[in-house]
């Protein structure tokens, strides 16, 4: 149940809980569980990537409140078959991401395992409270924004299961190494890259915050369909998508068997869904980060019932249910 405090400003229901800090200052707190095989796959990682997602997400919901991360901290659950070159690993792939956002480890804990590998991480930040952006703010007019492209994620995933041992361990250490995406195994290491190693929109959330530009603000972490849905129950309103403006990242166009699917329904991709006012979009052109993360119209916030239409390439209206994943409807593991 859901706990009472004078000082607890937003509690469970968005990407992270808000607590007052101070005059006008709050604290943003968020959590994340990864569990093997249920979330991820030993064999289709590497323990520096995993550290690399596991920091990663937690970032992404931060940025998803509007707020910069300061701190971190790490539980692992350790079963027999892991070595400590693989937990140091995994420790040096979170410090790399941490590193470039100036988030910082401060704690955490260890413990054996029966089971699998566990690795959960909680981080926060602090903000000016009027800069933090929920999912309730959402209004009829808004217009409906997303920073780059979608899709990638889920057909990295597909990419990676699809891969022979000896090539994926190859696509794993590209991966790793962060190298550009060249020559015929172009796109499958873009997309195994954006699956395994997300990029965090931390400069883009902490911005729109801090300027005050997004009426509402969610990460993509479940897909479009269903962390758009997220943003309409929170903020009672409906949503009208325009299929021809969905950026489909160049791998999910290439290589997936349903490209418009996992662009709508993919999960993981970390991107950022944003509503904004007609009469502040122009200043969206200002954001610094644009050659990196370009921002694009999908889409606008309608009246009434809180559904989506997804209006096609040919101009017909369709309803779109939500397709992202959902643990409590999952049959087997992602
Ligand atoms: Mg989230």
């Amino acid at each position: 149940m859901p706990g009472r405090s004078p000082r607890l400003i937003q509690g469970i229901g968005d990407d992270g809980a808000v607590v007052k800090a101070g005059a006008g200052r709050a604290l943003v707190v968020t959590t994340d569980l990864l569990v093997e095989g249920i979330h991820f796959l030993r064999e289709l990682s590497t323990p520096y990537l995993l550290g690399w997602k596991a920091l990663g997400v937690n970032l992404s919901d931060l940025a998803a409140m509007g707020c910069r991360p300061e701190f971190y901290t790490v539980n692992l659950a350790l079963p027999d078959s892991v070595t400590e070159p693989y937990v140091r690993e995994l420790y040096r792939g979170m410090k790399r991401l941490g590193d470039r956002h100036g988030v910082v480890l401060v704690g955490g804990d260890l413990s054996s395992s029966m089971t699998g590998l566990m690795v959960s991480v909680t981080a926060w930040g602090h903000a000016r409270r009027r800069a933090l952006v929920y999912r309730h703010g959402a209004r009829p007019g808004d217009l409906i924004y997303v920073s780059g492209d979608l899709g990638g994620s889920a057909t990295g995933l597909d990419a990676l299961k699809a891969l022979g041992d000896r090539r994926r361990r190859q696509v794993l250490r590209a991966a790793e190494r962060a190298q550009p995406p060249r020559g015929r195994g172009r796109w499958i290491l873009e997309a195994v890259t954006k699956h395994l190693a997300p990029q965090p929109r931390v400069g883009l959330g902490a911005w729109l915050g801090e300027r005050g530009l997004a009426t509402s603000l969610i990460d993509l972490s479940d897909g479009l369909s269903s962390d758009l849905l997220r943003i309409c129950e929170a903020s009672g309103v409906g949503a009208r998508l325009d299929e021809a403006a969905i950026p489909m990242a160049e791998s999910c166009r290439r290589l997936s068997r349903d490209p418009l699917r996992d662009a709508l329904h993919g999960g993981e991709d970390y991107e950022l869904l944003f509503t904004v006012s007609p009469s502040k979009e122009h200043a969206l052109r200002r954001f610094p980060g644009l050659r990196f993360s370009p921002l694009r119209k999908i889409g606008t916030i309608e009246r009434g019932r809180r559904r989506i239409r997804l209006r096609t390439a040919e101009g017909e209206s369709l309803p779109l249910k939500p397709g992202g994943y959902d643990h409590f409807r999952a049959a087997e593991p992602a």
